[in-house]
């Protein structure tokens, strides 16, 4: 017959070569005296929190990477976008008389030239 024990913490039945409460975890006179360890011991939660925080630190590393390539994409396509404005601006050189035109000038203001 299964001598049951009892866990000392919250008092569930347990079988008697339980090393640990099914239901709140805590370890039974057996796993005690065997010597089992605890899996969540406290170094080995402070190791995961660890990992886990330069795990976030590292995804915030690449998160300002990305925001900065991002930045670097934008600030080039302005540049561009700049430049294009400018050579919008600037002035036609009239193919006849060589008179500086503005832009949005059809036709030259000097010879009447279809720019
Ligand atoms: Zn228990
Ligand atoms: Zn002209």
């Amino acid at each position: 017959m299964i001598n049951m024990v009892y866990c000392s913490n919250c008092g569930k039945e347990l079988n008697d070569d339980a090393n640990f409460c099914t239901n709140c975890g805590t370890r039974t006179p057996k796993g005690i005296k065997e010597g089992v360890t605890i899996p969540w011991t406290e170094t080995e939660i402070k190791q995961d929190l660890d990992k886990a925080l330069k795990k976030a630190s590292k995804a915030i590393d690449e998160g300002v990477k990305v925001a900065r390539e991002t930045l670097k994409e934008v600030a080039s396509e302005l540049d561009k976008e700049i430049k294009s404005v400018k050579e919008k601006r600037r002035p036609i050189n009239c193919a006849v008389c060589g008179e500086e035109n503005p832009r949005s000038a059809k036709y030259c203001t000097k010879c009447g030239n279809l720019l």
